[in-house]
């Protein structure tokens, strides 16, 4: 399968990683939008959100989790961050292997577009 995320799980393109068990990896955004960008992944290949189903309800729950967790060791949990997937073409989706991305280090602007 020709996916960019998948080939980062697999090691065959490099990343760095924050975390990573049997089911989850995050790593560092290679184009941040903020001080952290963290990129938070399912190992299991899920395109977009809508093709989550009732089966991965125990994963989405551990990919929050995981970004509580890591907002923690970043440091930005108590002053803030934001939580974006972005779902399809007008969500403005580029790599369509479900992730959250972790936002945070400055004030974010309102939601804009
Ligand atoms: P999307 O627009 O699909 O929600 O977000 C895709 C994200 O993946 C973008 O923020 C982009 O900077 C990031 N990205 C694209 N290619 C790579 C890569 O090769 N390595 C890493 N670490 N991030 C990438
Ligand atoms: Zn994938």
């Amino acid at each position: 399968m020709d996916c960019l995320f998948c080939k980062i799980i697999e090691g065959a393109i490099p990343s760095k990683k924050v975390f990573e068990n049997e089911r989850i990896v995050a790593f560092h955004d290679i184009a941040p939008a903020a001080p952290v960008h963290i990129l938070i992944i399912p190992k299991k290949h899920i395109a977009t959100m809508n093709d989550v189903t009732e089966e991965d309800d125990a994963l989405m729950a551990e990919l929050f989790t995981v970004a509580r967790q890591i907002a923690k060791e970043q440091g930005i949990a108590d002053t803030g961050y934001r939580l974006v997937n972005n779902c399809n073409d007008e969500g403005g989706q580029v790599v369509y292997h479900l992730h959250i991305h972790l936002l945070g280090g400055h004030k974010m602007k309102a939601l804009a577009d």
